[in-house]
């Protein structure tokens, strides 16, 4: 696309054809435009007018949308261009996402130099058929090449007109770890020379070789940039150059002189003269690079599957290095950290793309409301550039209004021409994301079923951390970027690798780099937050922060990291290795220490997308909870119950274990019975205050659990306590706790195991119960409906033994109170038998609850405590998708669940069915829970917004399922 400023009268002619060409198309996709709306106009008008819920309009729209015809067999290349494209945004599958989003984008009759894209299937097939092209490729390639130097009015490797293109990787999902972008491919000692001639511009030429050679050879030939770094250094060195603007065409002809020769010397042969070859080179790094180790570990962490493929995509280059009237740059058309509508991007003059994300030199802003606010001095596009500016505003708001989401772009400048060479979906913050959505309702373009399929629930985990808290006096040591929000301390690691050794230990680290590379993905991933001292908020570390949802503080100046010394200063600061410091990624400050963080509220934006997402959804979230302050804070987070209190673990407190081991090391009922009497009214204790938090809401208590040793004592002063409140000798104790150790606890006498051996301990637990929900209801309080649940039941006789028991001491609770409540008696599912057997098991059960912590452990005969050690190399060898104890085992626990809920409901067909694990706050165990029929799902306090948005996710996928 170089517009020659001195034009042979020929390549003149060719050129106006080109643009008259250009113009007739774009008309012409006008109209086409045109006629679509009105068709879609009349289509909507035809429909009925009252709908039947939120989630039809989104059907509708999505399905129109997605009548893509089937891939053209044999198809290999698709080109793009001039106001028309054989791809389409929905072929992504196909085309990658940055290959479907530029036909789009021509498509639309938006500016975009004409390329083509190698589809993902030719990636596959090279993969599948040991490293070689389908034969049809070659041609498929030279035909749509011809394309291009039709449409620029120019020839690849031609020594008058030489065409230059861009060789880009593009998978279906935005993969940082893929291979780097070459430009200017086409340049060689003979295109160089026309290409000067042709821009009137010597300079601009050779610099634009002295890129290709490095860019080619570092990406193709892997002959490492440092290389060339030195070259460059000592050239600049020798003849006293600052900058490398200050270099002239001379220099840069002396350079590129020097890098050929060193290539040389490090391959043993020269750097490729024939574009062909260079061309050829170029396509085959971007399917190797889909094999590299940084690909590899981005497709792990994102889950992306191996056969997805990457599509290759040639483009004819634009350049936005031909002097000050060209530029690039990168933009979102809204705020990425916060959602705000405001454009939000940065752009660099006379320059190349890579120019902006290498964070060479700091980029300017789009706007001038941002440069005034980011203090700048340089001018923002806006205002150096207002002609072009309006263009790309014009692109914003057509691009928005099209593709119905925010756009993240990248454009470049030619001598004030506006060319776009990329636009995707823009990746943010939660809080962005739920503005977005908000705003987008209101805005009309999206519907609120839309917006709630939009959040990614997991995402919302960003949201539900602290935050530092205000009044607490900081230590403010530095101040860079708020590049993505969220606050984190932790010690300082200056390695990637050293952040992942030491998470692997359990410790938060901060990992603080001079700035990011692909390389570094992994220690970002382990760190708790992410620290730079350069790149600005679309620099590697900040995009990939804001993707991961880590805290990040970029570009903060001020620091300088001594890597070798294992420190970072701030003035007269010194950080060292393994010291703690917070950052606040909402402020952008770095502070020394520790800080004290503040909870977050549900509320705003956020509280009214959760609202459209309780419209929504079937399911209903509970919160597993046994202190007071985790049952606030599900209430406060919206959830509508407790779906498991586990009750042991208000046995810990340190003044009632004393008399919880004297219940255990007695050796007779009526010594337990002496020491439960002293529990019980702590224990009542404990319901009245979560009955009362729970103002109603239904509570789930489980008897006690886990095996009695876990309560033993360990110390000598343990031991004496335990003598003085039972009266026998600490030697009799240690005897007696000799005798209740287990070779295998996890499956020995604990659950309702205890309840059969020591009845006493469950009727003190049921009367506490029972008597806290009377006092509760007698006390003005909603009613309390307690439900009771027996732990680790197996046989129908277990829980037969254990309900008459409970129900007894409810009876007598009632009598003596002269009051009766509602409750309910029912079991853990948590083993294989129980599920098997639920039928029966539910003629006395009223609710099942999946325990499918040890229904997980017990169905695939995996210790849950040891787990760890060899799940990392399932996870590596495939054997296992997702540890099943994060994300339920589908096939196989999930099997045991469907099976029990439809045997159980088979004798009740009231039955209530819930599941408790921690899968209940895990997005795609919730969505199975939906499909398997569940009640509810209770989950960890901070995860139940991540529930009630996945199960309103489920509902409308289910209802999108049924519609199509
Ligand atoms: P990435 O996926 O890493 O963003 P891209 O393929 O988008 O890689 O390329 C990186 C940058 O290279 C782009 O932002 C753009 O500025 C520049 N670039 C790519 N192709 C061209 C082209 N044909 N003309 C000019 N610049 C280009
Ligand atoms: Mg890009
Ligand atoms: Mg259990």
């Amino acid at each position: 696309m170089a517009k020659p400023k001195q034009k042979k009268a020929k390549t003149k002619l060719k050129a106006k054809t080109a643009s008259t060409r250009a113009k007739t198309a774009v008309r012409k996709t006008a109209v086409k435009v045109k006629k679509a709306v009105k068709a879609k106009k009349a289509a909507k008008a035809r429909k009925p007018v009252a709908k039947k819920s939120v989630t039809k309009k989104l059907v509708a729209k999505k399905a129109a949308a997605s009548k893509a015809p089937a891939p053209i067999k044999g198809k290999l290349v698709y080109s793009f261009g001039d106001g028309k494209a054989e791809g389409r945004a929905d072929m992504r599958e196909l085309l990658g996402g940055k290959g479907a989003n530029l036909a789009e984008m021509s498509n639309l009759g938006l500016p975009v130099p004409p390329g083509f894209t190698i589809t993902t299937e030719v990636c596959t097939a090279y993969y599948d058929n040991g490293k070689k092209y389908p034969p049809a490729l070659k041609g498929q390639v030279e035909a749509a090449l011809a394309t291009v130097e039709k449409l620029v009015g120019a020839k690849f490797g031609d020594s008058t007109m030489p065409l230059l293109v861009s060789v880009r990787s593009g998978a279906r999902a935005s993969m940082p770890g893929m291979m780097d972008t070459v430009l200017n491919l086409g340049l060689n000692d003979v295109t160089v020379e026309a290409l000067a001639r042709q821009s009137g511009n010597e300079r601009f030429a050779w610099d634009s070789y002295r890129r290709f050679i490095q860019m080619y050879s570092d990406v193709v030939l892997g002959v490492g940039h440092e290389h060339f770094e030195e070259i460059l250094e000592m050239h600049k060195e020798e003849r006293g150059f600052n900058l490398d603007t200050d270099l002239k065409a001379e220099d840069w002809k002396e350079i590129v002189a020097a890098y050929k020769k060193m290539v040389e010397k490090e391959l043993g042969k020269p750097f490729p003269q024939d574009v062909h070859d260079q061309l050829w080179g170029a396509i085959g790094a971007v399917f190797q690079s889909w094999m590299n180790q940084r690909a590899i570990t981005y497709r792990a962490l994102n889950n992306i599957p191996a056969s997805w493929g990457t599509a290759v995509n040639v483009q004819a280059m634009v350049f936005g290095n031909m002097g000050d009237t060209s530029c690039t740059g990168v933009a979102f058309t809204r705020d990425p950290a916060t959602g705000e509508k405001n454009y939000y991007g940065e752009y660099l003059i006379n320059a190349q793309g890579e120019d902006v994300v290498a964070g060479i030199r700091t980029p300017q802003q789009l706007t001038k409301a941002a440069r005034l606010k980011a203090g700048n001095d340089l001018p923002s596009m806006e205002e150096s550039m207002p002609e072009t500016f309006k263009q790309l505003v014009n692109v914003f708001q057509k691009l928005e209004k099209h593709y119905r989401d925010m756009q993240d772009i990248e454009f470049t400048v030619q001598q004030g021409k506006l060319w776009m060479l990329q636009t995707r979906s823009g990746k943010r913050t939660a809080k962005a994301a739920i503005k977005i959505a908000v705003d987008m309702v209101k805005e009309k373009l999206i519907s609120q079923a839309e917006a709630v399929d939009r959040i990614d629930p997991a995402s919302l985990d960003q949201l539900l951390h602290p935050t530092p808290d205000p009044k607490a006096p900081r230590k403010v040591i530095a101040k860079g970027l708020a590049a993505s929000p969220g606050a984190a301390s932790g010690k300082v690691v200056f390695q990637a690798d050293e952040a992942e050794q030491m998470a692997s230990k359990g410790e938060a680290v901060i990992l603080c780099r001079v700035e990011t590379s692909p390389e570094d993905i992994h220690g970002m991933h382990a760190a708790k937050g992410i620290l730079t001292a350069r790149g600005g908020t679309t620099s590697h570390a900040a995009v990939v922060a804001r993707g991961m949802g880590r805290p990040c503080v970029s570009g903060a100046g001020g620091i300088r990291i001594d890597y070798a010394a294992n420190k970072m200063t701030a003035g007269d600061i010194t950080v060292n290795k393994g010291d703690v410091i917070t950052i606040d990624g909402s402020t952008g400050e770095v502070i020394l220490g520790l800080m004290p963080m503040i909870e977050p509220q549900l509320s705003g934006d956020f509280g009214l997308l959760m609202s459209w997402a309780d419209k929504l959804r079937k399911l209903k979230v509970r919160t597993n909870a046994e202190t007071p302050a985790d049952a606030e804070t599900a209430v406060r987070f919206g959830c509508e119950g407790i779906g498991l209190c586990r009750t042991e673990h208000m046995f810990f407190d340190a003044d009632r274990i004393t008399a919880v081991r004297e219940m255990i090391l007695s050796d007779n009922v009526e010594g337990r019975r002496k020491a439960l009497a002293k529990i019980l009214p702590m224990q009542r204790n404990d319901f009245v205050q979560l009955f009362k938090i729970m103002a109603g809401r239904p509570v789930t208590i489980r008897l006690l659990d886990p095996p009695l040793h876990e309560f033993l004592p360990k110390t000598d002063a343990d031991f004496e306590a335990v003598a003085k409140g039972t009266g026998l000798s600490v030697a009799a104790l240690k005897e007696r706790k000799k005798a209740l150790e287990e070779t295998n606890p996890m499956l020995g006498h604990r659950g309702c195991r205890l309840g059969i051996t020591y009845p006493e301990i469950y009727e003190m637990q049921a009367r506490a119960i029972f008597e806290a929900a009377v006092e509760v209801t007698q006390g003005g309080g909603k009613p309390v409906e307690p439900e009771v649940m027996i732990p680790l039941v197996a046989t129908k006789a277990e829980i037969d033994f254990m309900k008459k028991r409970v129900d007894a001491v409810a009876q007598a609770v009632f009598k003596e109170k002269g009051k009766k409540v509602k409750y309910l008696v029912g079991t853990m599912i948590e083993l294989p038998r129980a599920a098997l057997r639920a039928a029966e098991i539910a003629e006395t059960a009223e609710f099942f609850s999946f325990g499918t912590n040890d229904l997980t452990q017990t169905t695939l005969g995996i210790s849950r405590d040891d787990s760890a050690l060899f799940m990392e190399d399932y996870l590596k060898a495939g054997i296992f998708d997702r540890d099943p104890f994060v994300s339920i085992d589908q096939a196989g626990v999930g099997e045991l669940v469907k099976i029990a809920a439809e045997r159980g409901r088979s004798s009740r067909k009231d039955l209530k069915l819930g599941i408790c694990g921690e899968h209940g706050g895990d997005p795609s165990s919730v969505r199975f829970c939906h499909k398997a029929g569940l009640d509810y799902v209770s989950c960890s306090p901070y995860r139940v917004p991540i529930a009630r948005l996945a199960a309103a996710q489920a509902a409308i996928s289910e209802e999108k399922a049924s519609e199509a």
